[in-house]
């Protein structure tokens, strides 16, 4: 089968590899229909997050099962599905909490073997270690761009909302209006937030946050720290949001949150990062980061993205091909597009 692999930084290529086959009772494989290339998956791309040369990458899928074992119960050979970006054991001291995304023998598809050796989406075929948690049905007549932000932007964006304790009638600030920066937005405006500041240094994608009800400030042109003074009576927001993965942005989410606020820190961080913590002491805050826990928010997640309450379908702004994979990174990396579903 083509698999889309890893090859050094700044390179992807299409390769030929083994199709992958059923061998233990939780497995499933599954038929790659839509496949997403992610902010993550540029971590990879340059370097910075690293996994070994020939891995194939990609987490974000929707296709249809084609084999499972037998204790596969939750979906069945020709069900269409969507993949969370991770997989989980259900049985562990973690999952045995609710907290599946830190699963003791779970992984990232994708992310070599730092993160459980699970090969990649961005290919005809993948390997579901567990499929139970990991997949589900995609439900009737969503399409698979919808159904593709279920297992990840959109759950992280959702994620970074509910994380941070957001209620009805906060005001929230988002730095970094990627795609998941943007889901938060909407997750935000869907959960009741009265104002949702969002800040970027990218002028169309400040147009579609403020298509999804932001007050969309420019990073450099415009005033953030004004604009969330004036809207806050000068305390600050009640939930700053880090969708970059960058000290700048945390910093700036830290000086954004009001005394006794929350920052929630969702973009990928893999180093020491400079940051403000005296303010961070001195306000109370309860500041939060990691991975987000989309297995535990997908099923809430699909029921607002089909009832249409959550609608990602103007983040998706190119259809690509997988033998396009290297002109997809690279025009992503160009921050030229912001959802690109590539089709096997
Ligand atoms: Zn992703
Ligand atoms: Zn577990």
């Amino acid at each position: 089968m083509k698999a889309v692999t890893f090859q050094a930084p700044g390179e992807v290529r299409l390769d030929d590899k083994p199709e992958p086959e059923v061998d233990g009772p939780q497995q499933a494989v599954v038929r790659v229909e839509a496949t997403g290339v992610c902010g993550s998956d540029l971590h990879i791309y340059h370097g910075r997050v690293k996994i070994e040369p020939g891995f194939t990458i990609g987490h974000e899928f929707v296709g249809t099962v084609v084999s499972a074992g037998d204790g596969v119960t939750t979906v069945s050979e020709g069900d269409r599905v969507l993949g969370c970006f991770c997989t989980a054991c259900g049985t562990c001291f973690f999952c045995r909490h609710g907290w599946f995304h830190k699963c003791d023998s779970g992984g990232v598809f994708g992310h070599g073997a730092t993160m459980g050796s699970i090969q990649g989406a961005q290919a005809e075929y993948v390997l579901v270690p567990t499929a139970n948690l990991t997949l589900r049905r995609v439900p009737e007549g969503m399409h698979d761009d919808v159904a593709l932000f279920a297992g990840d932007v959109m759950g992280t964006g959702y994620h970074a909302v509910t994380e941070g304790g957001m209620r009805p009638g906060d005001t929230v600030a988002v730095f970094g209006l990627g795609p998941v920066g943007l889901c938060a937005v909407q997750a935000a405006r869907a959960a009741g937030a009265a104002r949702v500041i969002a800040v970027d240094s990218v002028e169309d994608r400040l147009a579609v946050a403020a298509s999804f009800g932001a007050d969309a400030v420019h990073l450099e042109v415009g005033d953030p720290r004004g604009a969330i003074k004036a809207a806050t009576d000068g305390r600050g927001v009640d939930l700053a949001i880090d969708a970059v993965g960058h000290p700048a942005a945390l910093d700036s989410a830290i000086r954004a949150a009001r005394k006794q606020g929350a920052v929630v820190a969702i973009g990928v961080y893999a180093e020491h990062a400079d940051v403000h913590m005296g303010l961070a002491f001195i306000k109370s805050l309860t500041v939060k980061a990691g991975l987000a826990n989309v297995i535990r928010h997908v099923d809430p997640v699909l029921e607002l993205l089909a009832s249409g309450v959550l609608d990602p379908r103007p983040l998706v702004t190119h259809h690509m091909g997988l033998g396009d994979a290297a002109e997809a990174y690279a025009t992503y990396d160009r921050r030229e597009a912001l959802k690109i579903v590539m089709t096997p």
